[in-house]
């Protein structure tokens, strides 16, 4: 079978230049006579990937010096527990942002270790927005301010970057980190897992400001204290290595395409063809705030719901796989990450007015 179009939320596409220089380089990385996966962390061969791959990273993202790049494990939902661990600092509260799924969770996790504030919520709205910020309440005695810029179920993504003063921003973008440039320095932590973006599951990558690291609650885990890994290279135990070499060529991949810049371009050109031609129909329902639909996961349902089955099957048929809603939300979603070819797009927007001439 040819390959697929894949709109899975998470594991997601990967770019098939970077699937097939790895299987090219499967059996025996560049002439080595072993794979990266038989490879000791501690080796030159692996070293030199994994030093090239920050590299890269911080040159695409264009990350400042007193910023460290942590590549761990446990996912972006072990960062709900690892940020207020390490960023309390000896405070007693954190504010938090709740625009839907993955903020709920976030804020679930802080309070185990912290009195939580809300500063705005967008659940009077089913999560279908979120908040400006001149509507939030920010509180003065906050250790930091954490948000999620993309909410990977709702399909609700913040475009412009919280104002927090002195108070470090923490952001989740899991699901649109690499998507177009951001201003690391407004930043004091940014962190995602690499399923959705960057490369396999299994790596979570970190980017913390130095002066942030050192001074973790009581109790806080060798292994969840960023200071651990930020002194040792990210390789106090071992790292996921594969994933590590995987997330690389990702990384080669996305400079060869025009970087961030370049890719924020592709990214609103398929967008805006499932939004513009959803905008012209009432069959299809896109439940987002218009000034906040994700360029990365395109939730819509359709007039009615009893179709959705036909409408999935009949994708299938076409290709176009992984297109059902979360369980929470129902409808679809079509997940059109950084990997996902406008080929792609083009073929689902046609299959859509084709679905819709035969049901409508
Ligand atoms: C997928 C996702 C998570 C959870 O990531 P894991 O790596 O599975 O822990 C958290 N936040 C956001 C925004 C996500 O999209």
């Amino acid at each position: 079978m040819e390959r697929i179009y894949n709109f899975s939320a998470g594991p997601a596409v990967l770019p098939r230049e970077v699937l097939e220089q790895a299987r090219d380089e499967l059996v025996n990385w560049q002439g080595c006579g072993m794979s990266v996966m038989e490879m000791s962390h501690r080796g030159k061969e692996f070293m030199g990937i994994a030093a090239q791959a920050e590299a890269d990273l911080r040159e695409l993202m264009a990350i400042p010096a007193n910023y460290k790049v942590l590549f761990l494990q446990g996912g972006a939902s072990t960062q709900f527990a690892m940020v207020p661990m390490n960023l309390l600092r000896g405070k007693a509260s954190a504010d938090y942002l709740n625009t839907g799924e993955w903020s709920k969770k976030a804020i679930k996790e802080a309070k185990k270790y912290c009195t939580v504030n809300v500063v705005a919520s967008s659940e009077d709205k089913n999560f279908s927005y979120a908040p400006a910020q001149d509507q939030w309440k920010l509180s003065k005695d906050a250790a930091f301010v954490h948000y999620t810029p993309n909410e990977t179920i709702g399909g609700v993504e913040i475009f412009w970057t919280p104002q927090t003063g002195d108070v470090p921003l923490v952001a989740d973008m899991s699901s649109n980190i690499l998507s177009r440039p951001i201003d690391i320095s407004k930043f004091g932590v940014i962190y995602a897992g690499a399923q959705k973006n960057i490369g396999p599951a299994g790596l979570t990558i970190v980017i913390v400001r130095e002066d942030l690291i050192g001074q973790t609650v009581a109790g806080t885990p060798t292994m969840m204290d960023y200071k651990t890994h930020a002194e040792n290279e990210s390789m106090y135990n071992t790292p996921p290595t594969y994933g590590i070499y995987m997330a690389g060529l990702v990384f080669r991949w996305l400079k060869h395409k025009g970087g961030l810049a370049g890719m924020e371009q592709h990214n609103i050109a398929k967008a805006g063809l499932l939004y513009d031609f959803m905008d012209t129909t009432d069959f299809y329902n896109c439940p987002t705030a218009k000034e906040n639909r994700s360029r990365m996961n395109v939730p819509f349902t359709l007039k009615d719901a009893a179709l959705d089955e036909a409408f999935l099957k009949g994708a299938k048929e076409r290709g176009l796989v992984q297109l059902k809603g979360h369980r929470s939300v129902g409808g679809m979603r079509a997940s059109i990450y950084n990997a996902m070819p406008i080929e792609g797009v083009k073929v689902l927007v046609e299959y859509m007015k084709e679905f819709e001439k035969k049901n409508g």
